[in-house]
């Protein structure tokens, strides 16, 4: 499933292809995705200038002056480049075609993405208001962190994932975040001490440009790949790692669930 750092990956990908590009034809050939792609989508955006691409949490804003595509990736969502487009395949369901001939492509095998439309800046939408800070924003910091997990008994790792604190934060980044911070997924949220989040606030930065840095490496020649795009595979210190050795100290990594999904650490460098 993409994270915030595939997501990212994937602006910084598109932009340069589609900003200030006009609109010509917008091509729909399946609405059935998480939501349907509302109908009158077509005329909203034919002859708009995208003005830039923003990310919101893991929601791609297209901002024009009549309003904001929002776009989501869902599972196995993905969006390509093409300035020849090959013939479109069985997956692909959205075509936006601009001005320089440039087509992006809008493809997800199941179909738990979206394709909405915002009239305004879209910060007010149903699924955008109630979202907690961005993990690089100023508002998300050592204060506001302890401040707002105080008294709260859920597992930290569950609590890093809730969308309402922070976003963008998914399984695999929370469990990394913890292990750079030397946290145990497992501990209750509101017993964490104030330095240690200290700790956690810059590990879940550390964490996400690291995956956003290896993701810039895949965007090379972006434009007609053929691939998918934006699923990099990381040298992770505990995710997916169970019964292997700490990269750290050497002992065996554990597994836990917790809210029914897995989760690693290490038990000797995690407390
Ligand atoms: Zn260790």
């Amino acid at each position: 499933m993409p994270e915030l750092p595939e997501v990212e990956t994937t602006r910084r990908g598109v932009a340069p292809y589609v900003e200030r590009q006009k609109v010509t034809a917008v091509r729909i050939y399946d609405r059935r995705l998480r939501w349907p792609v509302p109908r009158g989508l077509t005329q909203r955006l034919i002859g708009q200038v995208v003005d830039r691409i923003d990310r919101r949490s893991k929601y791609l804003l297209f901002r024009t002056a009549q309003g904001t595509l929002i776009v989501h990736l869902g599972m196995t969502g993905s969006l390509r480049v093409f300035s020849k487009p090959p013939p479109r395949q069985a997956h692909d369901h959205v075509d936006l075609e601009f001005e320089s001939g440039i087509v992006l492509r809008y493809r997800d095998p199941r179909r738990f993405g979206a394709m909405l439309w915002s009239p305004a800046s879209a910060r007010d939408h149903p699924l955008l208001a109630s979202l907690g800070p961005e993990p690089f924003a100023a508002e998300f910091n050592v204060d506001y962190l302890f401040r707002a997990t105080r008294r709260r008994r859920a597992a930290i790792k569950l609590a890093l994932m809730d969308n309402r604190l922070v976003v963008g934060v998914g399984n695999i980044y929370a469990s990394e975040a913890l292990f750079r911070a030397g946290i145990r997924p497992t501990r209750a949220a509101g017993r964490v001490s104030k330095e240690r989040y200290a700790a956690l606030v810059e590990a879940v930065r550390e964490t996400l440009t690291d995956a956003i840095a290896k993701g810039g490496s895949t965007l090379r020649d972006y434009v007609d790949v053929l691939g998918e795009p934006g699923h990099f595979q990381l040298n992770y210190n505990v995710y997916d790692r169970a019964g292997d050795p700490c990269r750290v100290c050497g002992t065996t990594i554990r597994l836990v669930r917790l809210g029914a999904r897995a989760s690693y650490y290490c038990p000797n460098c995690q407390r």
